[in-house]
C-alpha cells in the first residue's frame, strides 16, 4: 500500500491528536528510517530521546527476543527472576537507594508525585491533604489529568478539567521566584533540568544548584524529570552531573525501554521509598520480566559504549557545524551533547516548513514550540553521519 492510503486509513479510523510529518516509516536500524516507498531518511528526534541507543540495537534486540521465548509477565503479585537485578543495574548506575519501576514517563512522573506527598505527610509532618509542589512555567511532564493540572500550555488543558490541585507554578529558570514559592507545607520542587518540549530551553547555570540548596533549606525534596535528559542525552549519563548536585528524587523512561518497549522508573532514597506498602501503588505491567530484561541490556549499552561521551563530542561536533553555517535564518542554536534546538527567527516563519524541506533532504526533525527545530539523534551516531546531516542541512537554512 502507498503512503498516501496507509496515512488516509490511520486519518480516517485514529484521533488526531498528533500532526505527524507526512512519511510512513516502515524499518529502522542504528540511526536510520526507512518508509514504505524506499526512502532511507536519518531519525534525529529519536522518538523524543527514547532512542538513545538507536534502533534495533542488537544487543537489545538480543535481550528481548531471549527474554520473549521464556517469560514476559507476571504482574507483581509474583516475583521474577528479572526484576532484581534490572533495579540493582539502575540503581547502582544512578547512586539511588531504590527504584519502583513503571512503563511511561507519565506515570514515573504520576509515581514521583505521590511519593513526594506521602513523605510529606509522613515525614516531613505537612497536615493532611495540604502537601505543595513547585513546579516551572513551560514544563513537561506528560499528559494525565493531574499532571496537566499543572502545565501551563492551553492546548495541554484546554477543555480536560476539573483539575488537580496543590501545585504552584514559578518562572523557569528563576531562582528569586523558586525561593518566594516555598512554605512550610512544600514537599517538593518538580523540574526538568533542560526543558525540551518547551523548545530546549536551558536554565542559567547554577540554577539546579540553588534549586538543591532551597529545598534543602525548606526540608523539600528536589526531584528531576530527566525523562528526556537522562541516559546520555546531554553528554552525560544524567543531566544533573553538568552541576554537580544530587536529586532527592529522578524520573527515567523513554530510552530506559532501549528503544523497544515502554519502561520507566522512579529513583529515590529509603526514606522517600519507604512510604509506599503493600497496596499502595502499583501497575500490572510496571516491572515485568520482558521489561526488566529489555531495561537491564538498554543500560549496559549506554555504559559499555559510553554513549554519554559520544554524545557530547558529536553533540559538540553537531553545534559547531551549524554555527558554520551562519543562516541568516537561524536566531539561537542551544544545547547540551546531542539535544539541540536551532531557533528560527520570527520573520523567517515557523520551524515546520523548514522540517518539512529537512524531509525531502533525508533529515527527519520535529519542530517544537513552532519557532525551534530539535535535533536529537540517536545518540550512536558517527562523524560520519553527522557530517552527512549537517551537509543536508546547509542549504536549508542557508538559501
Ligand atoms: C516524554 C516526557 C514525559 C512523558 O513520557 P511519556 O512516556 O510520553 O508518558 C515526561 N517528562 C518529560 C521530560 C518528557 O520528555
Amino acid at each position: 500500500m502507498d503512503a498516501r492510503s496507509i496515512i488516509e486509513i490511520a486519518d480516517r479510523y485514529g484521533a488526531h491528536n498528533y500532526h505527524p510529518l507526512p512519511v510512513v516509516l516502515a524499518r529502522g536500524q542504528g540511526v536510520w528510517v526507512e518508509d514504505v516507498e524506499g526512502h532511507r531518511f536519518m531519525d534525529m528526534l529519536s522518538s523524543y530521546s527514547a532512542l538513545n541507543q538507536g534502533h534495533l540495537h542488537p544487543r537489545i534486540l538480543e535481550a528481548a527476543i531471549a527474554q520473549m521465548g521464556r517469560l514476559t509477565l507476571t504482574s507483581r503479585a509474583f516475583h521474577n527472576d528479572r526484576l532484581g537485578a534490572f533495579l540493582e543495574r539502575l540503581c547502582r548506575l544512578s547512586g539511588f537507594d531504590r527504584a519502583l519501576p513503571m512503563n511511561t514517563g507519565a506515570e514515573a512522573v504520576e509515581t514521583a508525585i505521590k511519593a513526594a506527598r506521602k513523605w510529606g505527610y509522613k515525614v516531613k509532618g505537612v497536615p493532611e491533604d495540604q502537601a505543595r509542589i513547585i513546579v516551572c512555567t513551560d514544563n513537561f511532564h506528560g499528559r494525565t489529568v493531574t499532571i496537566i493540572s499543572f502545565s501551563t500550555e492551553d492546548p495541554y488543558r484546554d477543555g480536560f478539567g476539573p483539575f488537580t490541585p496543590g501545585f504552584t507554578v514559578v518562572p523557569y529558570g528563576d531562582a528569586e521566584a523558586l525561593e518566594a514559592a516555598f512554605d512550610e507545607n512544600t514537599v517538593a520542587f518538580l523540574v526538568e533540568p533542560i526543558q525540551g518540549e518547551a523548545g530546549i530551553r536551558i536554565p542559567p547555570a547554577g540554577y539546579l544548584r540553588r534549586a538543591r540548596e532551597l529545598c534543602d533549606r525548606y526540608h523539600a525534596l528536589l526531584v528531576l524529570d530527566e525523562i528526556q535528559t537522562g541516559l546520555g542525552r546531554t553528554g552525560r549519563m544524567f543531566c544533573f552531573e553538568h552541576e554537580g548536585i544530587r536529586p532527592d528524587g529522578l524520573t527515567l523512561g523513554k530510552a530506559l525501554g532501549g528503544g523497544l518497549y515502554p519502561v520507566s522508573a522512579f529513583l529515590s532514597s529509603d526514606e522517600v521509598m519507604g512510604v509506599f506498602h503493600p497496596g499502595d501503588h502499583g501497575s500490572t505491567f510496571g516491572g515485568n520480566p520482558l521489561a526488566a530484561a529489555v531495561g537491564i541490556a538498554a543500560l549496559d549499552v549506554l555504559v559499555d559504549e559510553d554513549l554519554a561521551g559520544r554524545a557530547e563530542r558529536m553533540g559538540r561536533r553537531f553545534v559547531e557545524g551549524l554555527e558554520a553555517m551562519s543562516s541568516p535564518h537561524v536566531l539561537e542554536i542551544r544545547g547540551k551533547g546531542l539535544l539541540i534546538g536551532v531557533e528560527i527567527k520570527p520573520e523567517s516563519g515557523p520551524a515546520r516548513p523548514f522540517c518539512e524541506r529537512l524531509m525531502e533532504a533525508g533529515i527527519l526533525a520535529k519542530e517544537t514550540h513552532h519557532q525551534v527545530i530539535r535535533f536529537a539523534p540517536p545518540l550512536v551516531i558517527s562523524e560520519d553521519e553527522v557530517d552527512w546531516a549537517l551537509a543536508r542541512i546547509a542549504p536549508v537554512l542557508v538559501p
